[in-house]
């Protein structure tokens, strides 16, 4: 599915809607059309729009507050994989590579599940199988295996910032 950038009045990256959704927000005049697609249209009752590859916000019209708040850390991987810039946390290697050796990225809980660690964000971290394997059913001091990064709750915009880094940097 074709997703659009939100960004605000000033140029802060909110999420991704839908391109309809993203017509839907232009055409009640809650948002201007930054950026669109060079060749791609939308018919509506009364005019042909653009297909949006970003919107603006028009200044009226409030941020969602829940932006600053806590990401939720989800049963998926996608926002966890998103904090920690899909890599491994323990050996480093990007999402392709280790893809190419043949491998994913998965869910490690630092402190294991079975030794009372829980399922939330400071107690998870992005590791590729073979890491999570080695790693098995020890903390990361045990299996000296230290980790890149602290496991950290992140806000809903630093997420959308990890997903559309590019396009953060050319508005920032
Ligand atoms: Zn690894």
């Amino acid at each position: 599915m074709s997703m659009t950038l939100v960004i605000s009045q000033g140029y802060l990256p909110i999420g991704t809607v839908t391109v309809q959704r993203a017509v839907q927000l232009y055409v009640d005049g809650k948002a201007e059309i930054e950026r669109a697609h060079p060749t791609r249209r939308f018919r509506s009752m009364r005019m042909v729009v653009p297909a949006p590859r970003i919107v603006r916000l028009r200044a009226n019209v409030k941020l969602p507050g829940r932006l600053f708040g806590a990401a939720p850390l989800g049963g998926g991987n996608h926002n966890l994989f998103d904090r920690d810039g899909r890599r491994c946390l323990y050996c480093g290697r990007g999402e392709a590579e280790v893809r190419r050796a043949g491998h994913r990225l998965t869910r490690d809980h630092v402190v294991p599940l079975s030794r009372g660690g829980s399922d939330a964000w400071r107690n998870v971290a992005t590791a590729c199988e073979p890491c999570n394997n080695l790693k098995a059913d020890r903390t990361p001091a045990e299996a000296g295996m230290p980790l890149l990064a602290e496991p950290r709750t992140p806000t809903a915009w630093e997420l959308v910032r990890a997903r559309h880094g590019e396009v953060a940097e050319l508005f920032w």
